[in-house]
């Protein structure tokens, strides 16, 4: 009894007490085959992934503040430039540009950390209801219009017609993201393609560009939070568009494939599944009784 139940339970209870401490990295010492040692090995495995945890929300943490000190350090200097009485008025143009610029780069960083945090944490509702599919791509196009046309890129649409059945808000947020990054991946002058058709299984949407592409060790991390393969912000960007674009994908139950090489250009492929819209319930055409 001491040796199958008291000793492994003591080394059990006081390994909780550790953890309880905060000292996760503790591993409990029941090797044994039985319930015990069944019991260590799942409390262990409990503290490692804990472990995980606390180490992602800590660099979570780091990458937010280290996002929001740039645009940060940017207003301040500029705020104490502007201040000095001597400034011409191009100088003091670029200065209230910089400040302008470092702002709306923390507006579209803080809306999308919110975002990613509704997506992950809270119990996201997917709204579902039938549209056209090709009409939201055009649209999306639409939306980023000034940004493809002041890179003077060639649009290439093969849009099969294409009604679905899905959460169109969730959707355009993923066209708005890659479309975003392809053209702003893209050189001037490039082109970028865009290919909805329907397979026997799903209905795939690829968005092709002919720019700097990802190399292979990238791709297995370009849907993580913050990652940027370019880290020096040559381009516009937090890492978080493509990790919003899997939350959603995940929640609507799509696949996303990327096929790229490097200076080749980046196809990201969105499979969707094929759905069904409910049937509208029948209206009874039938003329009421009328009471003589
Ligand atoms: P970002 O805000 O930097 O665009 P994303 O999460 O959308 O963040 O993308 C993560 C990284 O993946 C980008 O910084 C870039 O390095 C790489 N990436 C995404 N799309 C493309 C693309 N079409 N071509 C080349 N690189 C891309």
């Amino acid at each position: 009894f001491t040796k199958t139940v008291y000793l492994p339970l003591k080394k059990i209870t006081a390994g909780a007490m550790e953890y309880a401490d905060g000292n996760l990295d503790y591993s409990i010492r029941v090797k044994t085959t039985d319930e015990m040692g069944y019991l260590a090995n799942t409390l262990n495995y409990m503290s490692s992934e804990l472990n995980k945890l606390e180490e992602y929300q800590k660099a979570f943490i780091a990458n937010v503040s280290h996002e929001f000190k740039t645009p940060l350090a940017a207003i301040q200097g500029c705020a104490a430039l502007l201040q000095d009485d001597t400034l011409s008025p191009s100088e003091r143009r670029q200065y209230a540009d910089l400040i302008y610029n470092s702002a709306k780069r923390l507006s579209v960083l803080s809306t999308n950390i919110l975002e990613l945090s509704r997506l992950e944490h809270s119990k996201v509702t997917v709204e579902r209801s039938s549209f056209s599919l090709d009409e939201q791509l055009r649209h999306a196009l639409l939306v980023l219009q000034s940004d493809w046309q002041q890179k003077d890129i060639e649009l290439d649409l093969d849009l099969q017609e294409r009604t679905y059945y899905g959460s169109d808000e969730l959707l355009m947020q993923v066209w708005l993201n890659l479309l975003g990054n392809a053209i702003k991946f893209s050189p001037e002058g490039g082109k970028v393609t865009v290919l909805l058709e329907k397979l026997p299984a799903a209905v795939a949407v690829t968005v092709q560009d002919e720019g700097i592409g990802i190399d292979e060790a990238a791709q297995h991390r370009i849907f993580d939070k913050f990652y940027q393969v370019d880290t020096a912000h040559k381009t516009e960007g937090n890492g978080l568009g493509l990790a919003m674009v899997k939350r959603i994908l995940d929640l609507l139950q799509a696949d996303i494939e990327v096929e790229s090489q490097p200076n080749q250009g980046a196809a990201f492929t969105v499979y969707l599944p094929l759905t069904v819209a409910p049937k509208e319930p029948k209206e009874n055409n039938s003329a009421p009784l009328k009471g003589s």
